[in-house]
């Protein structure tokens, strides 16, 4: 659950706010005043902050100056309809971004998703994708490719390639792989693993000419790195 901070002496605003992201399924904490504001800022658990520039104690724009000392912490401020200086220094110091008073809660909700979505940590590539002897798998978009030329599987197949060449280079038992590509509960035949292998075989060792899938005698398959 992404955490969002409040930083609004309007308690009005900052309740219909709360209510609003919390409705969304944002965990929302609130503070009316600049120093605790500050305070929970400082302490970095959140994943965006709401900042409005008026308040009392520290103002909004002192509270980003010191935040982004150390924090690159998303930050949209709550700007007066006047206030163009505010706006200004608020994006100078580093604000991610600035919705006026009053606004449309769509429109807010709206810049937050831009904002997180901007921030969130690009996943990388080596976590979705397998690579072994010229497969490549792409465990997100569920694409299969040797040396570039794409491979079309079924479900079972891509299952059973995944879990080979998460395993490569292990020898995986017909029932280790029974249990990860059929589950526990499956009560048909051992050899559908024999049979699945033989497909796979198929659409990548015979089609491209090449010996990418083992049998190890007696124990089980192996895709091994070459
Ligand atoms: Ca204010």
């Amino acid at each position: 659950m992404q955490k969002i901070l409040i930083v609004e002496d309007e308690e009005k605003i900052a309740r219909f706010v709360e209510l609003e992201l919390t409705h969304e399924g944002y965990s929302v904490t609130k503070a009316h005043e600049g120093r605790k504001g500050l305070e929970l800022a400082e302490s970095g658990q959140y994943d965006l902050i709401l900042l409005d520039i008026m308040l009392p104690g520290i103002n909004g724009i002192e509270i980003l100056r010191r935040v982004r000392k150390y924090s690159d912490v998303p930050v949209i401020l709550l700007t007066a309809r006047d206030a163009v200086m505010d706006k200004v220094s608020g994006l100078d110091m580093g604000a991610d971004d600035y919705i006026t008073k009053p606004f449309a809660i769509e429109e807010l909700l709206a810049r937050i998703r831009v904002t997180l979505r901007k921030h969130s940590p690009e996943k990388s590539e080596s976590d979705e994708v397998l690579h072994c002897s010229g497969i490549t798998l792409d465990t997100e978009k569920h694409v299969v490719a040797y040396n570039g030329v794409s491979v079309d599987l079924t479900a079972k197949e891509f299952s059973l390639l995944e879990t080979l060449m998460m395993n490569k280079n292990i020898v995986m038992s017909r029932n280790t792989l029974l249990e990860n590509v059929w589950g526990y509960e499956y009560a048909g035949e051992t050899n559908v693993v024999d049979v699945y292998i033989r497909y796979l075989r198929q659409k990548l060792d015979e089609r491209f000419h090449v010996k990418l899938i083992t049998t190890v005698r007696g124990v089980g398959y192996v895709i091994k790195d070459n």
